[in-house]
């Protein structure tokens, strides 16, 4: 029998792991299948307090899971398919079949990027679409891509693609931009990043090599227009990934998991949540690593407890 089971391998998971396994209690993290989180496709993390220069975010996560093992926690890589039980213990499935007995169980399985959910655009997912410039921008070198959004991360696509891709068109639905001045400073002050303001996507066109641009509805006069682009860069923010779930806990109209308010507790007693999948508004790595604290310390309450 476990003490706890973590299920999701960014900084709330990790986190969680570093404190539970310190205090002497006996968990696992389940990583999920895209080890290391979100983290993993960003470049360079600014804003996480320690690093003055900056940490890359693949180096950051894979740290905070050395930090976790070097305490105890234990690691599998695979996929949480079901909770069991109402109440503590709980039987957790993993996707090769075993099941396992534990006290307690932290959430912290974070959150999927989003898609736009028009004409075309499932097909030419990994053909011109993507969700992850870090991850495909390399194959745009020389070419011209759009990115679709508003938001930080938006602008933090758009960047990084300047350096493959010889130009780079934000598409925004909105006059104003969602994101933070500072990087809408960085993102303007960029020959290669061109604007649109004001258009819903609304097609992706394709041909038999793949994608070759995008309808737009430019709100201003409805008229559809259309855009020459090799690439797509959707960048519109995130899902919760509570599917395995399976309506178990408590979630808010959005999708995200419940928790009481200053605590990881949610609807359930025993298992609690951290990170991005209960947070729907700040969702930074020292946030998710703070509330995997939380988590870690509502958990060893409710283990001595028992
Ligand atoms: P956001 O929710 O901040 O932005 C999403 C953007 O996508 C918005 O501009 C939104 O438009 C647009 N959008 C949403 N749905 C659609 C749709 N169906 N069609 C077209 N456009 C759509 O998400 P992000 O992923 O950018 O950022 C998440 C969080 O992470 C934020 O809190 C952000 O500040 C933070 N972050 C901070 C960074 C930093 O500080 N360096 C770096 C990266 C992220 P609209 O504005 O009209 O709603």
């Amino acid at each position: 029998m476990y003490d706890t089971i973590i299920v999701g391998s960014g900084p709330a998971g990790y986190t969680a792991g570093i404190y539970l396994s310190r205090a002497g209690l006996k968990n696992r993290l389940i990583t999920g299948y895209s080890e290391g989180g979100q983290l993993t496709t960003t470049t360079l993390v600014e804003n996480y307090p320690g690093f003055e220069n900056g940490i890359e975010g693949n180096k950051l996560v894979q740290t905070m899971r050395r930090q976790a093992e070097q305490f105890g926690t234990e690691m599998t890589f695979g996929f949480v398919q079901k909770i069991e039980g109402e109440s503590s213990p709980f039987k957790v499935h993993l996707d090769n079949g075993e099941i396992i007995d534990t006290k307690a169980v932290i959430i912290a399985t974070g959150s999927s990027a989003k898609y736009l959910g028009i004409e075309g655009e499932e097909e030419a997912v990994g053909k011109g679409v993507s969700a992850c410039a870090t991850c495909d921008a390399f194959f745009y070198k020389e070419r011209e891509v759009l990115v679709v959004g508003g938001g930080d991360v938006a602008m933090e696509e758009a960047l990084y693609l300047t350096r493959f891709a010889s130009k780079v068109t934000v598409v925004h639905r909105r006059n104003e931009l969602r994101a933070s001045d500072i990087m809408v400073k960085r993102a303007q002050a960029n020959d290669k990043i061109h604007w649109m303001l004001n258009y819903t996507p609304v097609k992706v066109t394709s041909n038999l090599m793949g994608m070759t641009g995008l309808d737009v509805r430019n709100n201003e006069t409805g008229d559809i227009e259309h855009i020459q682009a090799d690439g797509l860069f959707v960048a519109i923010g995130h899902q919760p990934n509570t599917d395995f779930l399976d309506g178990k806990l408590a979630l808010d109209d959005k999708g995200y998991i419940q928790t009481q308010a200053g605590t990881a507790k949610t609807s359930v007693a025993g298992i609690f949540a951290a990170g991005d999948v209960q947070d729907p508004k700040y969702q930074q790595a020292i946030t998710a690593a703070g509330s995997g604290a939380i988590a870690a310390l509502d958990t060893l309450a409710y283990i001595d407890n028992l």
